[in-house]
């Protein structure tokens, strides 16, 4: 491996949010620590749909993921699969979608909900939560400085080269709440501090760092389809390679294979979008 690398995806942040809100985020692209672009997610810009694309670099119309009631365990290759390929290590603090797709379907709440599978061709290190119940008076969503610490143990002990971590806790939110009220500042501001602390240890790792969305959300907490408060979200890049212009959107399905490039693992053939960083 070239390079180590940690995604963190926080589920439902709007561009404007990122932007807006995220305090630590946004001083260190003042910095010049990180640089951050538009990012554009596929159609439907619904999550499960949008997992799928993130780590398979190809479209909801050819992954076959519709939508949340449509999980499977995708034929794609993924980022997974290919850092695996490459001989590198590779773990996941997520939503139990994460596992259906690149590891096993269906989700079994005893044996899929911790996993250590060092021959495993996809998730080595799985930490896994469902969210069963979940609902606007009841978020089912884990405290994130637990879901930060999990990632940055699973990093200390197993030596990840890869590692993904996903949250739904502010799309939970802005379902709930919508997106202009004090609640959705609060949380936004909340994640931001949790977050901040975390990327400066997996920085002083030696890992690259990416933090982005599924999707955003729009005024009423709605997302799915086509509008720029649904689809678009941020990007920040914590890491050495060159990226676009600022002003350049990144397509959702330029980022399995700009993860793999930095990785210095095998893009897969199935991924055709340019990588965006280089
Ligand atoms: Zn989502």
């Amino acid at each position: 491996m070239d390079n180590k690398l940690l995604l963190i995806i926080l589920d439902g942040v709007p561009w404007r949010n990122f932007r807006r809100l995220f305090g630590n985020l946004e001083g260190w692209v003042d910095s010049g620590d990180a640089r951050v672009w538009k990012l554009r997610s596929v159609l439907p810009s619904i999550s499960a749909s949008c997992y799928a694309s993130i780590h398979t670099g190809v479209a909801p119309a050819i992954h076959g993921c519709t939508g949340n009631a449509n999980v499977f365990r995708l034929k794609e290759k993924d980022v997974f699969s290919q850092v695996r390929e490459a001989g590198g290590v590779t773990g996941a603090v997520a939503h139990s979608y994460w596992s259906s797709f690149f590891n096993r379907h269906p989700f079994d709440y005893v044996r899929d909900i911790e996993y250590d599978e060092p021959e495993s061709k996809t998730i080595n290190h799985g930490r896994f939560h469902t969210m069963t119940g979940y609902g606007k008076d009841n978020q089912m969503t884990p405290s994130d400085v637990d879901l930060f610490g999990t990632l940055t143990n699973l990093c200390l002990r197993f030596g990840l080269d890869y590692g993904m971590l996903h949250t739904c806790t502010l799309d939970s939110m802005g379902h709930r709440y919508f997106h202009d009220c004090q609640e959705m500042d609060h949380a936004c501001f909340v994640m931001d501090e949790m977050l901040a602390p975390f990327i400066t240890r997996w920085r002083d790792l030696g890992y690259e760092v990416i933090v982005t969305a599924d999707h955003g959300q729009d005024e009423r907490g709605h997302h799915g389809g086509r509008s720029p408060l649904q689809q678009e979200t941020a990007l920040y890049y914590f890491g050495d390679a060159d990226g676009p212009d600022h002003s350049d959107v990144i397509d959702q399905r330029q980022l399995a294979p700009a993860i793999l490039q930095r990785l210095g693992a095998p893009v897969a053939e199935t991924m055709k979008a340019e990588p965006f960083l280089r």
